[in-house]
C-alpha cells in the first residue's frame, strides 16, 4: 500500500510538473498555478487563505479559518512551514481566541505539514481527521517528507537520460518543468529538514460536530473519492462547505483515489444546503455550477470505463484508453474547464488521462 501511494504521489507530482506555459493567455481568472498568497473573507469571522505554490512548483492546499465566540477551528495546515507560520501570525491578528481544532481534510501532505506548528502555537489543540486519513498521515507522511530530497536525484536523472520513470521520452515542456522544479527544490528540502510530522489525535468515522461558540461546525465523511478518508466541513447556518481535494479549481485533480465512488460523494456534497464551496486548491465557488460540471465529467468517463470492463472480460487499459475519447467529447469538456489557457488545458488532459487509468484499475479489482 505505501509503495503504491508513493507511486501515486510521485506520478501526481510528475503530472503537476507538466504544468508550464508562462505565455499562455489567461482567459480564465483562475489557474492551476498559484503565484501569490491571497486572503478572502467569506463571512464574518471566516477566512480562506490561498497559498502560492512552493518554489519547486508543488502546490499548497487552501487553509480556512473559522472563528467562533469562544474558539477557532482551522481546516488544513498547508505544505511549507514558512507558509503555516505566516498563517498563524495572520490568525493572531484576526483574533486573540485560541485555535482549539485543526481538521485535515485528507492525508496528502500539502494539507497536513503544518500540523505540528499549530500544536506548538496553540497548546491543547485537537487535530481531527477521519480514521483512514489519520492512518495514512501516521504511516505514510513521515517517510514521504524525509525522502522528498530524493526528487532532486530523480529529476536530474530524467533530464540526463531524457526519459521519465516509466522509460518514456520526456517532452520539452516536462524538461522545462523539471528544470524549474530543480531550481526551487533546495529551499523546500531545507524547510522540510526542520519539519516535525504530527498525526491527528482525534478521529471519527462518519461525523463529528463542534461548537466554537455560536458557530456550529459539522465534520463529515460523505464517501471516498480523492482518498479513503475524504472529509468535508459544513457550516449549516453560514451555508459554507469546505471540501478538500474532492474538488479543485479550475481543473480537478484525478491523480489517485477512488474514481468509481467520486461522483456519488460529490453528489452528497451537492445535496448540502451550501452557497459557498471552498475547494482544496483554487478559487472559492459561490454556487454549485463547477461542482455539477465535475460530477458530469466523472460520470461520463467512468460510465465508459465500466462499460468496457464489464462487457468485455480481460479488457486492456489501452483499449479503454482508446474507447473513452470515442464516447466522450473530451474537447468540449476541455474547453469548459480550461478555456483557451494552454497551461490549464495541458493539466486537464493529464488529469483525465489519469482518471481513466485509475478508474480502470479500480474497476479491475472490484
Ligand atoms: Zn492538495
Amino acid at each position: 500500500m505505501p509503495s503504491l501511494m508513493k507511486r501515486v504521489l510521485s506520478f501526481r507530482l510528475s503530472i503537476l510538473l507538466l504544468i508550464c506555459s508562462l505565455n499562455a493567455a489567461p482567459l480564465f481568472a483562475d489557474s492551476v498555478t498559484t503565484h501569490e498568497r491571497t486572503v478572502t473573507k467569506v463571512s464574518e469571522g471566516i477566512y480562506v487563505i490561498r497559498h502560492p505554490d512552493a518554489p519547486d512548483s508543488f502546490p499548497q492546499g487552501n487553509t480556512t479559518v473559522i472563528i467562533g465566540e469562544r474558539e477557532v477551528l482551522v481546516v488544513d495546515s498547508c505544505l511549507l512551514p514558512s507558509s503555516t507560520k505566516e498563517d498563524i501570525k495572520q490568525i493572531r491578528q484576526w483574533t486573540n481566541k485560541p485555535v482549539r481544532y485543526l481538521v485535515n481534510t485528507h492525508w496528502h501532505f500539502d494539507h497536513t505539514n503544518g500540523n505540528a506548528l499549530y500544536a506548538e502555537a496553540f497548546p491543547g489543540l485537537s487535530v481531527i481527521a477521519q480514521v483512514e486519513t489519520q492512518k495514512m498521515i501516521q504511516s505514510f507522511n513521515p517517510t514521504a517528507i524525509t525522502s522528498y530530497s530524493n526528487r532532486t536525484e530523480r529529476f536530474k536523472r530524467y533530464l540526463e537520460t531524457g526519459k521519465d520513470g516509466d522509460g518514456n521520452p520526456i517532452s520539452d515542456a516536462f524538461r522545462k518543468d523539471l528544470t524549474n522544479s530543480l531550481n526551487g527544490i533546495d529551499s523546500v528540502v531545507a524547510e522540510f529538514k526542520n519539519l516535525t510530522p504530527l498525526a491527528p489525535n482525534v478521529t471519527f468515522d462518519h461525523e463529528l460536530s463542534v461548537n466554537l461558540g455560536n458557530r456550529e461546525v459539522q465534520i463529515r465523511f460523505l464517501g471516498r473519492g480523492n482518498t479513503a478518508g475524504d472529509t468535508v466541513i459544513f457550516l449549516p447556518k453560514e451555508k459554507i462547505v469546505i471540501v478538500g481535494d474532492l474538488l479543485d479549481h479550475p481543473v480537478p485533480y484525478f491523480y489517485g483515489g477512488f474514481p468509481l465512488e467520486l461522483a456519488a460523494t460529490l453528489q452528497r456534497i451537492a445535496q448540502l444546503d451550501a452557497q459557498t464551496i471552498i475547494p482544496g486548491h483554487g478559487d472559492i465557488q459561490h454556487d454549485k455550477t463547477y461542482l455539477t460540471q465535475v460530477i458530469g465529467l466523472v460520470d461520463e468517463v467512468v460510465a465508459v470505463v465500466l462499460k468496457e470492463v464489464n462487457t468485455t472480460p480481460g479488457r486492456k487499459l489501452e483499449e479503454v484508453q482508446q474507447a473513452v475519447p470515442k464516447a466522450v467529447d473530451l474537447a468540449a469538456w476541455r474547453q469548459k474547464f480550461a478555456g483557451n489557457d494552454q497551461e490549464n488545458r495541458d493539466n486537464f488532459d493529464a488529469s483525465v488521462e489519469s482518471l481513466i487509468k485509475v478508474a480502470y484499475k479500480q474497476a479491475m479489482v472490484r
